[in-house]
């Protein structure tokens, strides 16, 4: 199930992330491979679906870390996704 919209999918539809430690700060990383150890949380490499997820705080209850940074863009970047209502390009000379 997509932690974002919370629909059923397929696990090919899904990406998968897992929290790590960083600096005694636990954060969200992307594991592509979908091999990393731990609990993992699953959703769809969408830009509504990630700030779904981050607004509900639902990363940190899915992979049961309180505390947990989420950083959506960070996120989106790494998930290949380009939010093209929020995340334009800043200066592009045409
Ligand atoms: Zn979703």
């Amino acid at each position: 199930m997509c932690v974002g919209c919370r629909q059923r999918a397929e696990t090919g539809d899904l990406v998968r992330v897992v929290a790590q430690m960083r600096e005694d700060t636990p954060m969200i990383v992307v594991d592509p491979a979908k091999t990393m150890p731990g609990r993992g949380a699953w959703l769809h490499a969408r830009s509504e679906c990630i700030s779904t997820a981050t607004r509900r705080r639902a990363f940190a209850a899915a992979l049961r870390t309180p505390g947990l940074t989420v950083d959506p863009e960070d996120l989106a970047e790494q998930l290949g996704v380009i939010d093209h209502q929020r995340m334009a390009p800043r200066s592009r000379n045409r």
